[in-house]
């Protein structure tokens, strides 16, 4: 079964809480940070509900999960204290890791700042070395996760990756998440050739590193070496490209995490896509929202086909306008595709009013995973 979740809370009730908000998404998998990404306070592991936890896991079937290491972590860094609160950090984390049971912990590979390419690949390597020495009583791999270039991080591109492991002494505790935002920001073309973008990864890193694919739209083009996440169909890869991804081979049996946006037209309103997300790429959005989810769905191709907007056009164009846009323009329309089109259907009652602005949006999704993806049902 295909596992898919996507990035839940940790905070009070630590894993209990956590099972119990994938669970609410219906997901067979979930990746939590064990504090705030930001910071370095952490609660002790026995204040974390693990065994409650793991009984809410057992009883929706996810086995397996993801640690996220906090992004405070840079193994690049030429600056001593920085790099030395990066290594002992990183080893707590994997200390904790293998306390909660889990195998994998995602690290972004670090920065190299004043630096160069060079120097940050090295320095990283370094640091692994150290905190797998360090952590050679646990069985906790580390993830290095796939960068979408921007600044000066490593890991753009999959030579980058390649060159941290071979560095690595004990380098079978390093496996690989690929992120499909980043990748897509990076250059390779996920939407037009997934097959030749994993051949190139299998030649370079190796496919068996794979443990975990991070599961993201982008709000950028091909390239642009970006990194802003949008929620799946709504960015520049597109349903058809993400799933692609998600139903793919190669990849079958590894947990798809998904990090997209929570969206609403106010803070007060936002919620996560998450749910209908991972219903649509598991293709079970009829048995999640039951009723008249699909009738809705074909009523929004009705309307939209009426109005001469396609999805994958009307949100490529959009984006592409919005980045051209000069300020002033931007300053007085700044709205996104998504929120572009549940304006345009609250505007011509499309749906009926009763609907909140997070089931409307759950629609809106589905039907931006187009045409096909209805009739592939
Ligand atoms: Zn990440």
């Amino acid at each position: 079964m295909l596992k898919i979740g996507s990035h839940v809370s940790f905070s009070g009730k630590g894993l209990l809480n956590a099972a119990n908000e994938a669970a609410a998404y219906g997901s067979s998998t979930f990746m939590i940070y064990t504090g705030a990404p930001q910071n370095t306070r952490r609660k002790s592991v026995d204040e974390l509900y693990i065994p409650e936890g793991k009984e809410v896991m057992a009883e929706n079937g996810i086995n397996e999960i993801v640690v996220h290491a906090p992004y405070i972590i840079n193994l690049g860094s030429f600056k001593d204290q920085t790099y030395r609160l990066a290594v002992d950090f990183l080893q707590e984390e994997v200390r904790r890791t293998h306390k909660i049971g889990v195998k994998n912990i995602v690290l972004h590979p670090g920065a190299f700042t004043e630096k160069d390419v060079d120097y940050g690949i090295a320095r990283i390597a370094e640091g692994l070395n150290e905190v797998l020495e360090g952590t050679k009583e646990t069985d906790v791999n580390i993830a290095l996760e796939t960068m979408a270039g921007k600044g000066t991080e490593i890991g753009r591109s999959f030579e980058e990756l390649a060159r941290i492991i071979n560095l690595v002494e004990a380098n079978d505790r390093l496996t690989v998440c690929m992120d499909t935002c980043h990748i897509h920001d990076a250059g390779y073309d996920i939407v037009n050739g997934v097959d030749g973008v994993l051949k190139k990864f299998d030649d370079i890193v190796g496919l068996d590193r794979i443990a975990v694919v991070h599961v993201n739209d982008s709000k950028n083009p091909l390239g642009s070496g970006k990194d802003r996440h949008a929620v799946i169909g709504s960015g520049m890869i597109g349903y058809q490209g993400i799933a692609g991804v998600v139903g793919h081979e190669l990849l079958k049996d590894k947990p798809f995490i998904l990090e997209t946006p929570w969206i609403g037209k106010s803070a007060s309103t936002e919620r996560p896509m998450y749910e209908a997300e991972i219903a649509l790429l598991r293709r079970d959005a009829d048995e999640r929202f039951g009723g008249e989810f699909m009738e809705d769905v074909e009523r929004l191709h009705h309307f939209f086909d009426k109005e001469d907007v396609h999805p994958r056009l009307y949100v490529m164009n959009s984006w592409e306008q919005l980045k051209a846009a000069d300020a002033k323009t931007k300053k007085a329309d700044p709205r996104e595709p998504m929120e572009r089109l549940y304006d345009m259907l609250i505007e011509n009652r499309v749906l009926t009013e009763d609907y909140s602005e997070e089931a409307v949006n759950q629609r809106l999704l589905a039907w931006l995973a187009g045409k096909e993806w209805l009739a592939s049902l």
